[in-house]
């Protein structure tokens, strides 16, 4: 190579750094909060939304009714424009941010997709973006942290939706993202727990639900096999080495350690419902069973989120026994069933996953309810229903049906227990 390359790669390397340099400072979106408390003004903001008039923004949480709050990200240049046009109509408004980059970074994470984001499947590192976004911007009421590390190091998080911290409540877990292909129910998860923190002050049975108790969701138990399931779409298990170097994974789902290889899973490395070399082999199902143990005393009730089949099941899944607290478990089924039916028109079915779908050991639901105790222990399988052939492959216009199915569940569950809690007086 002679000077005259080694000094025109130099150059190119300087203006590449350079660059970076440059792009790095680029300031980040402004969060505004807007409070529109009239029709005009939400009007006014849905038909901004509907036509932005060359401005750069993206709305966070939607306008929907006067009284209450919109969030949007806009971006630097068209802030001056923006503000212009909310003065006009008289719509009141606070900077939560003046550099998305500066508050909480997400450089290279678009925020265009935030405003379909219920509606779309989001890549892990995006879902934990949207979590850390929530979390940092509610922190009144959202905390989220870190319950563990999957056998690839990506971090497993749960995050609490919560109302009153000095208060000790009674908490619901909700689990999603064991199985990876199962993408309807990581998204369905991510959009209750949106719906839980944009309409905690607005919509009665998420307020009652959050006065009563914290929920706390584990939107992606199974990072490795979802960002898998990316290129081989139909994964299920998790990503650590097996015996065989042909067959990686073990079903996080059969590895439980309660009656676990008893029956319903497999000690072939190569199954899908492979049960691992031990109970609790793999980090991700020792990550989340560490982590309801911790919080067993404060743990009213457990929902595991599963697609497809547009089922609620609850244990045992081990044996055809019917357990002792079945007759609690049937009635807040029949209740989230009946629930479901009236708001969303659509039928769930229900009863003891051993019988209405197939025998299952080492599952989460054994464990919670055989370990723990915890008597409001539940499955759910999101839609569509079996009849469909390959379910787990399903329209992403599925998510807010699901989504929806799920948090009438979760309100009708809440109101159930809080029923008992009466009675039991
Ligand atoms: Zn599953």
């Amino acid at each position: 190579m002679n000077l005259n390359k080694v000094f025109l790669i130099f150059l190119l390397l300087k203006f590449y750094s350079n660059q970076e340099i440059k792009d790095d400072a680029k300031p980040g979106p402004i969060l505004l909060r807007l409070n529109p408390n009239n029709e005009i003004q939400v009007d006014f903001l849905k038909s901004l939304k509907r036509d932005k008039h060359n401005l750069k923004f993206q709305v966070w949480r939607d306008a929907d009714l006067p009284g209450h709050h919109v969030d949007i990200w806009v971006a630097q240049k068209s802030y001056h424009d923006f503000l212009l046009y909310i003065q006009k109509v008289g719509i009141r408004h606070q900077v939560l941010s003046e550099d998305l980059y500066k508050s909480i970074g997400h450089r290279n994470i678009s925020l265009i997709g935030i405003e379909t984001f219920d509606s779309n499947y989001q890549d892990f590192e995006e879902i934990v973006a949207e979590m850390t976004r929530l979390s940092y911007f509610y922190n009144d009421s959202v905390k989220m942290e870190k319950i563990g590390m999957s056998y690839d190091g990506q971090l497993i998080y749960a995050i609490t939706v919560f109302q009153n911290s000095s208060l000790i409540k009674p908490k619901i877990v909700i689990n999603c993202g064991v199985h990876a292909r199962e993408w309807l129910a990581i998204s369905s998860c991510k959009y209750v727990l949106r719906k839980l923190v944009f309409n905690q002050n607005y919509d009665a049975d998420i307020s009652k639900l959050l006065k009563n108790y914290d929920v706390t969701m584990i939107p992606i138990l199974n990072p490795d096999g979802y960002i898998y399931s990316k290129r081989y779409r139909m994964w299920r298990k998790s990503r650590s080495k097996t015996t065989d170097q042909n067959c990686n994974g073990v079903d996080i789902n059969r590895n439980f350690g309660y009656r676990w290889g008893s029956g319903g899973s497999s000690s072939d490395v190569c199954a899908e419902t492979y049960c691992g070399t031990h109970p609790f082999s793999e980090i991700e199902s020792l990550s989340l069973a560490r982590f309801l143990y911790k919080n067993r005393r404060s743990l009213k009730a457990y929902i595991d989120v599963h697609t497809f089949g547009q089922m609620w099941i609850t244990p045992w899944g081990f044996t055809h026994s019917i357990s002792k607290d079945y007759k609690t478990q049937e009635n807040a089924m029949k209740r989230i069933q009946l629930a479901i039916k009236i708001n969303n028109n659509v039928t769930y079915q229900i009863g003891r996953s051993s019988e209405i779908m197939y025998q299952t050991s080492g599952d989460a639901l054994d464990w919670v309810y055989g370990r723990l105790g915890i008597v409001h222990t539940y499955g759910v399988e999101l839609r569509p229903t079996l009849q469909i052939k390959n379910g787990f492959v399903y329209s992403r216009f599925a998510i807010v049906l699901s989504g929806e199915d799920l948090m009438v569940g979760l309100k009708e569950l809440s109101k159930v227990m809080l029923e008992e809690e009466k009675n039991a007086f």
